[in-house]
């Protein structure tokens, strides 16, 4: 595929949805995320072969929220390998992002990484043998590695609005905690998950930040390999599976591929041995993911013909 057959690809498809944009509902339960403009929209596709198409506010940056659990996700399994799954389990959850009942049916054991339960226990790791302050520079210099661009930050705004209105995760923690399945400090893991959730990156950051896992593991910005292939197709298989809440299923039925989503209304998906797929439009659906973005996705994947099934 060329360039100009790309960008007709993502031209087609974004023109298809765009009478969407503006729907939904931006996230408000974090004050920071409610002031923003509900009408961006943004999109970029990179692929493995260097090409790369851009449309709407794809360079503007936005808060990626729940999309840097597939960052920290990244780093444990690197960190602990498969002793993770002692503490996170990777089944689709069927409940909200922030659900405490099943929680406590389930003992302190998240159904899986990417619900808010499960990256609370990825903080807590990260946290082993690190000050809260080394646990984010560590996400932040992994960042700049796979990325290439090492200007990416966390938005303090947004990141103390989160922490200010942390109630919910801090109950996640603290049941986790009476589970024994939280070592560091509450406070210290609440620290490392809103500071990661609040870092802000571009559709073209992002994308550009993701081809590892389009190349079973080895990034071809840095030539380096970022995790192993087996590891590599596991964090796939979670976002096929876990990556979009109680909505997963209706992701997976309608995109087909691997993806995970933010409340700053992100969403990344993965096109296994070909590319990224970012999108971005702040306006929610029910389930807490981006409305017009998965709409756009769904486009975008219809008109490609791409899809692992
Ligand atoms: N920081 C958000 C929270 O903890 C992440 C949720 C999301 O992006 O889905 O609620």
């Amino acid at each position: 595929m060329t360039n100009t057959s790309l960008g007709k690809i993502l031209d087609s498809a974004c023109r298809s949805i765009q009478n969407q944009i503006g729907s939904g509902k931006v996230a408000n339960y974090i004050p920071a995320l409610a002031r923003v403009d509900i009408k961006k929209f943004g999109a970029a596709i990179l692929t493995l072969n260097g090409e790369s198409a851009f449309f709407g506010d794809a360079y503007e940056s936005f808060s990626i929220q729940s999309i840097s659990k597939v960052f920290s996700l990244t780093l444990v399994l690197n960190q602990i390998g498969d002793k993770l799954w002692k503490r996170v389990h990777h089944e689709p959850s069927g409940n909200a992002f922030n659900s405490i009942v099943q929680l406590e049916m389930e003992r302190g054991i998240p159904r899986n990484p990417f619900i808010n339960a499960g990256a609370l226990v990825l903080s807590d790791i990260l946290l082993k043998d690190r000050t809260p302050e080394a646990s984010i520079q560590t996400i932040l210099n992994f960042l700049h590695e796979i990325s290439g661009e090492g200007r990416i930050g966390i938005n303090h705004e947004v990141a103390i609005s989160e922490l200010e209105n942390a109630h919910r995760n801090a109950s996640l923690v603290h049941f986790m905690k009476s589970c024994n399945n939280i070592e560091n400090t509450v406070s210290d893991v609440l620290e490392v998950y809103c500071n990661h959730c609040s870092i802000s990156m571009s559709c073209e950051e992002l994308s550009r930040s993701m081809l590892f896992l389009a190349k079973e593991g080895f990034d071809p910005i840095s030539n380096k390999r970022i995790i192993s292939p087996e590891l590599a197709r596991r964090i796939n298989s979670i976002m096929m599976l876990c990556g979009h809440y109680d909505a997963s299923g209706d992701f997976a039925y309608r995109v087909g591929l691997p993806g995970k989503s933010g409340v700053g209304g992100g969403i990344v998906a993965i096109v296994p041995d070909v590319g990224v797929i970012t999108v971005w439009s702040p306006g929610l659906n029910n389930n807490g993911n981006s409305l017009v973005g998965t709409s756009a996705l769904e486009a975008i994947a219809r008109i490609s013909n791409w899809n692992i099934l």
